[in-house]
């Protein structure tokens, strides 16, 4: 327990530009191998990249949005190396005078916040491709598809700020609800537009200096990223236990048995020869075309939250949840607006409270509870609208039968289900099904009698002190009624007939 860990994290996120970096090529992902390139991309003698200036206009959005201050003028840099899917030879990157200087972001862990430092943002293009197999004769070979080569990065580089796995994987979330809010990247860690390195080192708590650090490369899942690093932590404990010595090198993490493994150490990493790309001029930015960026940046995830929380006087944790996707938030507010809109009577104030829990509340425990579940049963994602027709009014629609005492909660949620497969009207399934909630104080006090008379025994020991049997005549009474007593009356009325 002397120790402690330090973490820093860079992560490349591919931008959901049109075209290339630096062509017109496509970059759409899943194309038949090679058959998004040109001479640019493929890097053939002679030709001259063009800066594509959606990229530039995305960058500076995930600059403001993570309060990195922006370079008027930022260079870009050759990083040179020889691999096969690197066809020119060198990378387009930036390294001395990057996009951005030191920024940061606020995250949640654990219920406290913590704040990141964010050491610079610069653009890269993306490298190629390789896919290796063997033939059935064990001849091993690699595929090379240059579909991806010079797809527009950034790549965002973290102070070592981070000190536990929790951190690590909170502000990685973080930075991928920014991204995908800003929508300039699809966050998709399995396809790789949204990648992890991430660097641990440790040291005796209360030591300043910064222990030597190794670095796992490539990590795809958050789950992953987790594990890997609580490995790496545990393990460079042990060694230092040891009286050993922690290799500065880079790591690989091995998913299926939960362990990292060296790949390279320093001496043998690159020396990347970096030198200012002559082809291209400096790329100075207009603060004008910041203000403007800036003018029209979306609401963010955590301003979102801190407005639901708020706003809505929703907790927490709900507010997580529901702003998790832009789309899930917008479904949600309309929701709450739609069931507003219809105003609910019988007694109940017209912001109407359900089991007194106010709207804002109600609708969170629908949305999170029955709608994430069955979305989740299907397969389904509430940012495609067109895979369910359960339009906000309907949800609404729901909501106020229970409130108006026409179905109870528990119907509610088949009636729910049905809606959401077949994009049906609630009323309509409640009346096809005959589900309307039996209020009729005569037809629960028949149910009551016969249950109590069929348990006679139980009856007898209630009365005698065992209080705990009431909900058992509870659940007996509405399975009689099929689920459709009205609870509360239901309640009221065994309650009555017990104490005789
Ligand atoms: P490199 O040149 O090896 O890539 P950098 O200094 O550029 O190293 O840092 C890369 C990343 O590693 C950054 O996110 C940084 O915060 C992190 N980092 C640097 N030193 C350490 C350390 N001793 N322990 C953990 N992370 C570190
Ligand atoms: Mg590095
Ligand atoms: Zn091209």
């Amino acid at each position: 327990m002397s120790y402690e860990a330090v973490i820093g994290l860079e992560i490349h996120a591919q931008l959901l530009t049109n075209s290339k970096m630096f062509c017109g090529c496509s970059t759409k992902f899943g194309a038949e191998p090679n058959t998004q390139v040109c001479p640019v991309c493929l890097g053939m003698p002679g030709v001259l990249p063009v800066l594509n200036k959606k990229a530039v206009e995305f960058a500076i959005k995930m600059a403001l949005a993570t309060n990195c201050a922006i370079n008027p003028k930022s260079i870009f840099a050759r990083k040179n190396y020889f691999y096969p899917d690197l066809p020119k030879g060198y990378q387009i990157s930036q390294y001395d005078e990057p996009l951005t200087k030191k920024g940061f972001i606020d995250v949640d862990v654990n219920d406290s916040k913590k704040r990141i430092g964010i050491t610079r943002i610069h653009m890269e293009e993306d490298a190629g491709k390789l896919l290796h197999g063997e033939t059935n004769e064990d001849i091993n070979y690699s595929f090379v598809d240059l579909n991806r080569a010079a797809v527009p990065l950034i790549e965002i580089v973290s102070e070592p700020d981070m000190r536990t796995s929790d951190e690590a994987v909170e502000y990685l979330k973080a930075l991928r609800d920014i991204l995908v809010y800003l929508e300039i990247c699809d966050g998709n860690m399995e396809e790789g537009s949204f990648r992890c390195d991430a660097n641990v080192s440790v040291r005796k708590i209360g030591q300043k200096e910064l222990g030597t650090k190794t670095e796992l490369k490539n990590i795809n899942s958050f789950r992953f990223i987790q594990k890997a690093i609580e490995y790496e932590i545990k393990r460079q404990i042990d060694v230092l236990e040891d009286n050993g010595k922690i290799i500065q090198e880079t790591r690989l993490f091995d998913s299926d048995k939960g362990i990292t493994i060296s790949m390279r150490s320093k001496e043998e990493a690159h020396d990347y020869r970096y030198f200012p790309e002559p082809d291209l001029l400096p790329l100075e930015i207009d603060a004008k075309w910041i203000e403007e960026i800036k003018k029209n940046l979306p609401e963010l995830p955590a301003a979102k939250r801190e407005r639901f929380v708020k706003g809505y006087g929703i907790p927490q944790y709900d507010a997580g949840v529901l702003t998790s996707s832009k789309a899930l938030a917008n479904y949600y507010e309309k929701c709450v607006q739609a069931y507003r809109g219809q105003g609910v009577k019988g007694g109940y104030p017209s912001e109407g409270w359900v089991g007194g829990q106010e709207i804002p509340k109600v609708v969170s425990n629908w949305v999170m509870g029955e709608l994430l579940r069955l979305l989740k049963e299907d397969g389904k994602d509430i940012n495609q609208p067109s895979v369910f027709g359960l339009q906000p009014e309907s949800f609404a629609k729901l909501l106020k039968m229970i409130d108006e005492g026409t179905i109870s909660n528990k119907i509610a949620k088949d009636v729910f289900e049905e809606m959401f497969k077949t994009g049906k009207d609630p009323d309509a399934i409640v009346k096809e099904k005959g589900l309307v909630q039996i209020s009729d104080e005569s037809a629960i006090i028949k149910a009551i009698d016969d249950v109590l008379n069929a348990n006679q025994q139980s009856a007898a020991d209630y009365k005698a002190g065992k209080e705990k049997l009431f909900s058992f005549f509870v659940g007996q009474v509405m399975k009689a009624t099929k689920g459709q007593a009205n609870p509360a009356l239901l309640n009221k009325l065994l309650k009555e007939k017990l104490s005789r």
